[in-house]
Formats: structure tokens, C-alpha cells, sequence
């Protein structure tokens, strides 16, 4: 088991936090923009501050196989 810092809260980040997680390895995800608000998703994409990622407030789609390992994970 490793100890593995993921910097960045972005797809990437949160993907490889969960795969490795899910592996047993000790995850700290640091991420720089701060939580988001509490009131759900209509609250996140009005509200939340992610200066980070700006795009965060775009529909964003992803293709089948992505979205079935991000399941599986
Ligand atoms: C308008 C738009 C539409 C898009 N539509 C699609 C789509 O439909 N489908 C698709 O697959 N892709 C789409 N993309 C591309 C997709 O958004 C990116 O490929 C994806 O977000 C990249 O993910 P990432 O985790 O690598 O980086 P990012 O999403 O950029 O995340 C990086 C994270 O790191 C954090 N960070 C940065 N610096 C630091 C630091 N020093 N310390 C701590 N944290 C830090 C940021 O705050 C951020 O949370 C779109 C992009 C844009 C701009």
C-alpha cells in the first residue's frame, strides 16, 4: 500500500483518488477552490466558486466507456 497526494479535484484527480482508494492505497486529494454549497447540483452550478475550473459550469458529456468504469470505480 502507498501513501499517494492527487493534486487536483478535476475529473483526473477524482478518478485516480477513487481507483487507487479502491486499491487500498492512502489517498489525500487536495484540491485548491473551496466546498461546494450546500442546496444540491442547481445550487453547485449557480454558487460554487471553482476558480479552478471555470468550464465546471458547462454541460459536459461523456462517451459510454467512461461513464461505465467511473460506475464501476
Ligand atoms: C467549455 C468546455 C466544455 C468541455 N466539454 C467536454 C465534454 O463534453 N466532454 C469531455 O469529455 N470533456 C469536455 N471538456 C474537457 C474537460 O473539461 C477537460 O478535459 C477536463 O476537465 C480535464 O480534467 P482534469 O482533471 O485534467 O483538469 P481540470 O478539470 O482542469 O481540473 C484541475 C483541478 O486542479 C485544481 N488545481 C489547479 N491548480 C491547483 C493547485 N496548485 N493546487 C490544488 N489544486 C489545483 C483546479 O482547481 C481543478 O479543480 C470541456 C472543456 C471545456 C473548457
Amino acid at each position: 500500500m502507498a501513501d499517494i497526494v492527487v493534486l487536483g479535484a478535476g475529473v483526473a484527480g477524482l478518478g485516480l483518488a477513487a481507483f487507487a482508494a479502491r486499491r487500498g492505497h492512502r489517498v489525500t486529494l487536495v484540491e485548491r477552490d473551496g466546498p461546494p454549497p450546500e442546496g444540491g447540483a442547481d445550487a453547485e452550478v449557480a454558487d460554487w466558486e471553482r476558480r479552478g475550473v471555470p468550464h465546471a459550469r458547462q454541460g459536459h458529456a461523456l462517451l459510454g466507456l467512461g461513464i461505465s468504469v467511473l460506475r464501476q470505480e
